[in-house]
């Protein structure tokens, strides 16, 4: 069955309705697969927009959703606390960067950033304050950054058609260019001259891959000397690892691999495995300490009315487990290396440039005639090849990438690299 735009109500995001694509209606989901009302499987071989990390509909977070909803809903968090909250707070203590001491949360990944973002002005606000002197504000950027489609999150990203319309609203910052291989050190020396500026507050990055930007990747070095030019000048940095968090990059967070501790650090998509919403902005005891204070006019002036969802947190909570207790971290290799071998098998055709990976996440663009970017002409058709496949793939433009679920097998790997070969001899 097919919701046509006459029997739903539902404007769908990024969905260009004039169009009238099919709007397939799915009913259940286990694994790396969906299954649709008509009886079609699907190899969902974007984790649903890079949130589900071991499967769909794992049991023991299943389970604990199930297990939490007989005890408490949805409660005030502002002074008030439950044991899920606690248990993930801990739990992330205990696996996430040691500078990290404070967990505060929210329910999105733009929630996380904008969270973050208050936080860097709320610290040299405070900071101003007590020292004297003007508080500094401006955020520097990294070219093609995505970090949400709020108004804040979307100032902090990529210009283009997406935000076009909304351009009057959005804050000004100060950008750098992106770092690829060959341009680093310019990105690096555009850094440097940026962080001496006396308004500068925090730089705020995507680490290793930025991932609506194209699924461009950056090495871990030139990550590590970024944060030795903030730290060096006093700026905050922002990690937002709100995509490349919880593995996808190889590692638990992708800043591990270049050895740093981030002064605020951005959680969502895989923090309940992809099973339901939540968010965490972690921030180092000095950002806390700047809004600790005995007067109730400087304390952290944000909250949404779902912060720390019981039955969210306790699938977070289920998932921290599934981290300790089971070989994620091996999984994650295993898939990285398939994936590596998939991407050399189809980087040698002609047809394809610039393949590119960081652990579980491989990808590569199709040449095109189009003008490339979001709007190429490719994408939509692309979109419905796979689909008559039954494979959930979604090129951001020419940029046809795999960024599956961990639990995804050989023969459904090869399934989603398999089409992509083949839709590279149809077009
Ligand atoms: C998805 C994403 C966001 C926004 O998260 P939402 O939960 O969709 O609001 C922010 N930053 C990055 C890097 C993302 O990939």
């Amino acid at each position: 069955m097919t919701a046509s735009d006459a029997s739903s109500a539902i404007w769908h995001p990024f969905t260009q309705h004039g169009l009238r694509e099919p709007i397939p209606l799915v009913e259940r989901a286990e694994g790396a697969l969906l299954h649709t009302a008509d009886g079609q499987t699907v190899i969902d071989a974007i984790s649903s927009w890079w949130v589900t990390t071991h499967g769909h509909c794992h049991p023991k977070i299943m389970a604990a959703i199930a297990d939490q909803a007989d005890k408490l809903d949805q409660m005030i968090f502002a002074g008030w606390t439950h044991q899920p909250a606690e248990d993930v707070a801990a739990g992330l203590r205990a696996i996430m960067p040691q500078s990290l001491t404070r967990v505060f949360f929210s329910d999105s990944g733009s929630t996380a950033v904008e969270v973050a973002l208050k936080m860097a002005l709320g610290y040299w606000h405070a900071r101003a304050e007590k020292d004297g002197g003007r508080p500094r504000h401006r955020i520097i950027v990294m070219e093609h950054s995505y970090h949400g489609d709020t108004i804040g999150t979307m100032s902090v990203g990529e210009r283009g058609v997406f935000n076009q319309a909304y351009e009057p609203l959005l804050f000004d910052v100060a950008r750098v260019p992106f770092p690829a291989s060959g341009a680093r050190q310019e990105t690096l020396d555009a850094l440097e001259d940026l962080c001496k500026q006396p308004d500068t507050a925090a730089f705020i990055v995507e680490p290793l891959v930025l991932g609506a930007g194209g699924m461009l990747v950056y090495d871990a070095k030139t990550l590590a000397s970024m944060h030795e030019i903030c730290s060096r000048h006093g700026v905050l940095f922002i990690a937002d690892e709100v995509m490349t968090g919880w593995g996808r990059t190889g590692t638990l967070l992708a800043c591990e691999q270049a050895g740093i501790e981030p002064d605020i650090l951005c959680l969502s998509k895989g923090l309940t495995g992809g099973a339901v919403p939540l968010a965490v902005t972690m921030a180092s005891e000095l950002i806390f300490e700047a809004h600790w204070s005995t007067d109730r006019a400087r304390m952290f002036f944000h909250s949404s009315s779902y912060t720390a969802n019981p039955l969210a947190c306790a699938a977070a909570a289920a998932n921290l487990a599934i981290w300790r207790e089971e070989p994620v971290l091996e999984r994650i290799a295993d898939l990285a290396h398939r994936q590596t071998e998939w991407l050399v098998k189809l980087g040698q055709f002609c047809h394809f440039e610039n393949p590119r990976q960081s652990g579980t996440m491989a990808a590569l663009d199709l040449r095109t005639s189009g003008e490339g970017g979001y709007l190429d002409t490719l994408a939509p058709r692309l979109l419905a090849f796979f689909r008559e496949r039954g494979l959930l793939l979604r090129p951001l433009g020419n940029t046809v990438y795999v960024m599956p679920p961990y639990c995804i097998t050989d023969e459904q790997l090869g399934q989603v690299w398999d089409a992509i070969g083949e839709a590279v001899i149809s077009f």
